[in-house]
């Protein structure tokens, strides 16, 4: 075996990101993943690139860590968000707040296009590939999660209703979460998260889709269902024997406010691939990359999780009076160890 050689097992963006950076830098690189196709986890679901947890647009991160643009990728600025009285509240902002994505094995999903960017690198994928024992050399494991941390439920759909996204805030249709609404040339994605009260999926989601009929005037052209879940946690071991290094949400890599986890992914498999093209530290760089961020989107979980109905109403009343809720949102995402204590104790 070559010693440029790095396997990587899972084809996620995590491990995906890892294996185009690798490759481009001169490395043999061999990606197993155990199903057929890229993005069998997802169901042509539409996901948010988040935009607000740093200040580099999510555009300028994604050309940062090597990734070109040959997906759908559609930015949504503004918003409207609805609270448990079915009231709407306008956000404005002065930037896109997400960056709108597809899943799964649609040609112009995020999978997809990283998939082709990986094989025109030069990565080898090895389909239907699930090793029994952990290959010599350098090892990439970017496998996505272990265990529901959060859960969601949702459709997919065609829809004849302009471009648009909206967000409920009501812990009876998404208890400590969201739902939301997100629509792009014709088709659309509704779905309800629950971060508790898993075995109330099914009813909540009912009343999440009634929720949306009386406040969005939206036609639903051949539904599919979908679900999936989370994981987030810190992990204390990123790497094993100098060798293997844990990538993506495999890693416990997620935003625990509200799983926006594609960024954590894409980034650590990025910071994998440099530790080992650079022979740096890879905790190092996660360190300073992730670790801040995931502290941060812990503290904010745990001050949402109290808020209740009341408190969504509350903070969407001071939301829809910004001129721009970014930065806000920034200084959420990037506290400082003092201000997230002083934030606990203020709530
Ligand atoms: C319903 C839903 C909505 C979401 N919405 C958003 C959103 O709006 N914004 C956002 O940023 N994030 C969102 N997320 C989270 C985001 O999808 C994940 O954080 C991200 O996909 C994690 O990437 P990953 O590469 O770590 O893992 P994954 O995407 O899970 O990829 C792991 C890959 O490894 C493969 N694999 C697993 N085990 C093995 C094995 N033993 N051998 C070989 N291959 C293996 C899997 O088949 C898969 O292809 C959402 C998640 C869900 C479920």
């Amino acid at each position: 075996m070559n010693s440029k050689t790095v396997h990587i097992i899972g084809a996620g963006p995590a491990g995906l990101v890892a294996a185009i950076n690798l490759s481009k830098n001169g490395y043999e690189v061999i990606v197993h993943e155990m199903k057929e196709d890229v993005g069998m986890r997802f169901n042509g679901d539409f996901q948010g690139i988040d935009n607000w947890s740093s200040k580099e647009d999510a555009q300028q991160f994604l050309e940062s860590i090597g990734v070109d643009i040959n997906f759908r990728l559609k930015p949504y600025t503004n918003g409207i968000y609805i609270d448990s009285f079915a009231k709407k509240y306008k956000v404005n902002t002065s930037r896109p707040l997400f960056y709108l994505v597809e899943r799964g094995t649609n040609k112009w999903s995020l999978d997809q296009g990283l998939k082709r960017q990986a094989i025109d690198a030069g990565v080898d994928i090895k389909w239907n590939s699930r090793l029994t024992k952990t290959p010599e050399g350098k090892v990439i494991i970017g496998t996505g999660p272990k265990a529901a941390d959060a859960i969601a439920k949702g459709i997919v759909f065609n829809t004849t209703h302009k471009n648009y996204y909206v967000g409920f805030l009501d812990n009876d249709i998404a208890p400590q979460a969201y739902a939301y609404l997100l629509v792009n040339n014709g088709k659309a994605t509704f779905a309800t998260c629950f971060f508790k009260s898993f075995s109330k999926t099914q009813e909540c989601f009912e009343r999440a889709l009634k929720r949306l009929h009386e406040v969005v005037d939206i036609d639903i052209i051949n539904p599919k269902e979908f679900g999936g879940y989370i994981n987030f946690f810190f992990s204390k071991t990123l790497t094993k024997d100098n060798r293997i290094y844990y990538v993506g949400e495999n890693a416990g890599f997620q935003d625990a406010l509200w799983g926006f986890g594609m960024r954590y992914a894409m980034q650590s498999g990025y910071l994998a691939a440099r530790s080992i093209i650079e022979d740096t530290s890879y905790e190092n760089l996660c360190k300073t990359y992730i670790k801040p961020k995931m502290e941060a989107s812990l503290i904010n979980r745990w001050m949402f999780a109290r808020l209740g109905n009341k408190g969504y109403t509350v903070i969407l009343n001071e939301l829809a009076k910004k001129k721009d809720i970014i930065p806000d949102l920034q200084k959420r995402y990037n506290m400082s160890g003092l201000k997230k204590m002083d934030t606990i104790t203020y709530c």
